[in-house]
């Protein structure tokens, strides 16, 4: 969302910019009517602009903040964990150790298994 806002804000900034450039070849700047004419459609294209920049942002300030406060927490202790795990590092050692231990049982029936 704020992406967008800040895509929209650059496209109407760029839009204005074409304009300026381009009534500067097409149009008489020293005429005083197309000076009142263009103007101000020029001031309003920029406060748009600047207004979706702002906006744009202040949207991803805000979503970094609240990234921030939204960190990952073990899933067992509550400790803060980097992004995209689960454990912390004591607990993600014990959770392998105990799928080793199962994984181990299991070998160990399946040899009885093929024993018998
Ligand atoms: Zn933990």
């Amino acid at each position: 969302m704020a992406n967008l806002f800040k895509s929209i804000g650059f496209l109407v900034l760029g839009i204005g910019i074409v304009i300026y450039l381009g009534s500067y070849l097409i149009l008489d700047f020293t005429d005083e009517q197309v000076k009142t004419s263009v103007h101000p459609l020029l001031f309003r294209i920029v406060a748009i602009a600047l207004t979706l920049l702002v906006l744009g942002y202040v949207l991803s300030f805000f979503q970094r903040a609240g990234g921030m406060l939204n960190r990952s927490k073990c899933v067992r202790c509550g400790k803060p964990i980097p992004k995209g795990r689960i454990y912390c590092f004591d607990h993600q050692q014990q959770v392998v150790e105990q799928y080793r231990e199962k994984l181990e049982d299991l070998g160990a029936k399946a040899e009885k298994r093929a024993k018998i």
